[in-house]
């Protein structure tokens, strides 16, 4: 298959999107002096592995210019670490032997609210012989953005954060509520009042915009959602708000979950759902156009490559055997693969904005992904699945305006209900395969395996004991 994402591989390991050495470490010196006067002692420098767990390795703030130079060593068989630390292996990656260097982005360096002489910066792993690590998924993001953008298009993402919040505790311990207010009720908001405030100030310290926090269905769940911006900067911010919620909650006692399913028994669980729009010369390609409810002809093209790809882009979007405990009909989490205009159950809801207000509003909300994704992954990977749809000039199939549940069955399709058939699907993903390159497709593939084979034949109760606490 022809697609943008597959012509802009071949050059893309080797692409240095860093400046020159003695350049990086200038704007080391710099971010120094900033961060000194902020009483930062040490920045936390952390990737995403293709588990979605975060990992870090941290240098002393008078270490910075090194690490920005010459980079911080990190081993390679990171790439296939599962949500347990147990270790697989792909045909490329593995075993002890070898080393990357992380180079934090020092564009987006920030100290901590939460964390008092701290600072984070997201990496982008590079080889010691100083090419692009074709396994970053940081960098892999970026090479879909800039396909985009080589067509002229940009993107506007934003990803929503859901979490759980309960009583600090062991691992092994079920969820301790601290608040037993109702869904989206008021009382939740007085219980954890200042919890709540805290999160916000932090979020808004660290330069964050929030749009909103509220409340959520679940018992002890809450969702903040901020300002949308470009998809690599969105996944950043996705990594530095969790980040930030966890800090908080344990500033107050408490403990966030942002695993797809918390509780037993298929409650509501947390998502984490992808609102994008995309923009052609600074008009909102969703709006204004003679498509489905104002889409322009690219934008219907875009999304239509999207929704085409979803099974594949679940094993990426909704990569844990946990997640489709939460991917069900009528839990608002989009388990059909379908559109509507602001339908809850559809896996892709296209959201118009108000009268007045359109041109700027106007996206669509992928709902079916969540927070056990790397975050880096999905925008990349939801941006390579809509340039195909493009190339392909795709159209929208008609919209669900209903519950997709209440349908007559056949007429409606339903995403994968587990993780072996996500894989299946990535298996047999050529658009995946060439975006995202022979090494890091594979290594993504092995970890997905692998923890399908790790929680086989475990109970719900159990796939949810394991991974409540991880996320
Ligand atoms: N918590 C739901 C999910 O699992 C989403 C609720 C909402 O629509 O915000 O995706
Ligand atoms: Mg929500």
């Amino acid at each position: 298959m022809s697609t943008a994402a597959a012509r802009s591989t071949p050059t893309s390991t080797a692409a240095d999107r860093r400046p020159p050495r003695a350049e990086r470490a200038a704007q080391a010196r710099l971010a120094v002096d900033r961060l000194r006067t902020s009483a930062v002692d040490a920045v936390a420098v952390g990737w995403v592995d293709n588990a979605g767990l975060a990992r870090v390795k941290a240098v002393p703030v008078s270490g910075l210019e090194h690490a920005a130079a010459w980079g911080i060593g990190a081993a390679p068989c990171f790439d296939v670490f599962l949500v347990d630390d147990s270790i697989t292996e792909s045909p490329r990656t593995g075993g002890p032997v070898g080393d990357l260097r992380l180079y934090p982005d020092l564009d987006r360096l920030v100290p901590l609210a939460a964390q008092p002489g701290w600072a984070w910066a997201p990496a982008d792993r590079y080889t010691q012989e100083g090419t692009a690590h074709p396994g970053c998924q940081r960098l892999f993001a970026h090479r879909m953005e800039s396909a985009a953008r080589e067509r002229g298009l940009t993107l506007l993402a934003g990803i929503e954060v859901e979490w759980v919040a309960a009583l600090a505790g062991p691992p092994d311990e079920e969820p301790r509520y601290p608040t037993h207010g109702p869904a989206y009720g008021l009382q939740r908001l007085t219980d954890l009042s200042d919890y709540l405030r805290d999160v916000l100030r932090a979020l808004e310290q660290q330069g964050l915009t929030v749009l909103q926090i509220h409340p959520e269905y679940a018992p002890g769940q809450f969702e903040v959602s901020v300002a949308a911006e470009g998809p690599v900067a969105a996944a950043d911010t996705a990594v530095l708000v969790r980040h930030t919620v966890r800090a908080v909650s344990a500033r107050h006692g408490l403990r966030a979950s942002f695993a797809p399913a918390v509780e037993p028994g298929g409650g509501l669980g947390n998502g984490a759902h992808l609102h994008l729009s995309l923009w052609r010369d600074g008009r909102n390609l969703g709006h204004g156009g003679p498509g489905p409810h104002g889409l322009t002809g690219e934008a219907e093209a875009f999304l239509a490559g999207v929704l085409t790809a979803l099974p594949e882009l679940l094993a990426l979007g909704t990569p844990s055997p946990a997640g489709y405990l939460r991917l069900v009909p009528s839990r608002w989490a989009g388990a059909y693969q379908c559109w509507g205009l602001e339908n809850r159950e559809a896996a892709l809801r296209l959201v118009t904005g108000s009268d007045g207000e359109q041109a700027q509003a106007a996206n669509a909300e992928i709902k079916c992904f969540d927070a056990t994704a790397n975050p880096y992954l999905v925008v990349g990977a939801v941006i390579a699945a809509g340039l195909a749809g493009i190339d392909r000039e795709l159209r929208l199939p008609p919209e669900t305006a209903a519950d997709p549940a209440r349908l007559a069955q056949d007429t409606v399709r339903r995403l994968p209900a587990d993780l072996a058939e996500a894989i299946a699907a990535y298996e047999k993903s050529v658009l995946l395969r060439d975006a995202l390159g022979e090494p890091l497709y594979e290594a993504v593939l092995a970890v997905r395996r692998a923890e399908q084979e790790l929680f086989a034949g475990r109970s719900d109760e159990e796939l949810i004991a394991a991974t409540r606490w991880r996320y």
